[in-house]
């Protein structure tokens, strides 16, 4: 392994306690008290109408595909530079993915191309607030609202960011958040549906619970439940929920970690960067950002190669990040081929992430630095 790797999960310490916790309750299937606390701080810290805790960001996904009711043949846009989840959860309903091309800048869904891109047939849009900078959700609500096309935020990596002062998460109909063990907030793998349009609450309580009413059996709003729509297993044991919930709990002291971090690249690298004709993170002035990761545009495909094994070499671990979507197999099977999405292909051969968690320590980070510093492109 490496001394430095590029990820590390974080313990705060309280996760076994609210484990025992929830042990000692006698619920650790989905929903009991600390799913509910969870739902409340997201709730509280976003001012969303509803959060619904989900097994993963990729399921939180599928579940607003169903939410928005796509249908086989039915347009839906998505950066080429992303995730799979991003676009799976749309192609599982059959839906045509629309590749956008994202800005050189921030590496966001080009909302100059978007209007381009629209179609009668466009049922969604969406974005995703790479690296937690917003995309520039004004124009895409611009685009989008006129034309009632839903817009569904993959915010996996923005959850605390703001755009224009306003939460990531909360432009859309629908967002998604992602707990996975890469992510700033983590229970191994965990994810959430934000809700900001509540004519969609009912439906995804029963979508999340096997296409059953049985939230509001819970309620007591019902005497019996039973099965009245489409749906799957979308919630996550109490289990993982006590887990997050020690997470979200100290949010503050883990964001002032991220925060010294990405401050401590930003400080030292700017001189070797510019010298070497590399490029640190553009976060615009109207973009808040959640500190999620660090990256560096090196001024090529081999000077990245060269990059990437200097620091293996010394024990130190840096990764590339997303394949142009456009260019893959599935991708082609949507008729998108390699050169559609230039800046996508350009800036995916160039973007390195450095080692980003929570405990890594300053010497262990001057250490990487200093590995930086001496690398010759
Ligand atoms: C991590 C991530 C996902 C998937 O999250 P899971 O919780 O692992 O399903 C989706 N989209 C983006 C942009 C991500 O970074």
């Amino acid at each position: 392994m490496y001394d430095i790797p590029f990820n590390k999960p974080y313990f705060t310490g309280i996760e076994p306690h609210y484990i025992e916790q929830a042990i000692a309750s006698g619920w650790i299937s989905g929903d009991g008290a600390f799913t509910k606390k969870c739902h409340a701080l997201l709730e509280s810290w976003l001012g969303v109408p509803k959060a619904l805790l989900t097994t993963s960001c990729t399921h939180a996904l599928e579940m607003a595909a169903l939410l928005v009711d796509v249908q086989p043949g039915d347009e839906v846009i998505v950066p080429s530079f992303t995730f799979v989840s991003t676009v799976n959860a749309f192609a599982l309903r059959g839906a045509k993915i629309v590749f956008a091309d994202i800005r050189p800048d921030t590496l966001n869904l080009d909302e100059v191309q978007l209007e381009s891109l629209i179609t009668p047939r466009t049922k969604a849009i969406v974005p995703v607030h790479y690296a937690g900078v917003g995309c520039e959700m004004t124009r895409i609500l611009e685009l989008a609202q006129p034309r009632g096309v839903a817009v569904i935020e993959d915010n996996a990596h923005g959850l605390l960011g703001k755009y224009k002062g306003q939460y990531l998460g909360t432009f859309g109909c629908l967002a998604t958040q992602s707990f996975h063990e890469t992510k700033n907030f983590t229970c191994g793998e965990g994810g959430a549906l934000l809700i900001n349009d509540p004519n969609y609450i009912e439906s995804a309580e029963i979508i999340r619970e096997k296409g059953t009413n049985r939230s509001r059996f819970f309620r007591g709003q019902v005497d019996k439940y039973t099965w009245v729509g489409l749906g799957s297993s979308y919630l996550p044991s109490e289990v993982l929920a006590a887990f997050l919930y020690a997470q979200l709990e100290a949010h503050q002291q883990i964001q002032t970690k991220r925060h010294t971090l990405w401050e401590r690249y930003a400080e030292y690298l700017p001189a070797w960067a510019e010298a070497q004709g590399a490029r640190l993170p553009i976060v615009p002035e109207h973009c808040e950002q959640p500190y999620h990761m660090f990256y560096l545009l090196l001024p090529s495909l081999s000077a990245r190669t060269h990059f990437i094994n200097t620091l293996k070499a010394q024990s130190i671990l840096s990764v590339f990040h997303y394949l142009p979507l456009n260019a893959s197999p599935m991708g082609q099977t949507f008729g998108a081929k390699l050169g559609d999405c230039p800046v996508t292909e350009d800036i995916s051969d160039r973007l390195v992430r450095l080692p980003f968690y929570n405990d890594l320590q300053e010497n262990e980070q001057l250490r990487v630095i200093d590995a930086i510093q001496r690398i010759q492109l």
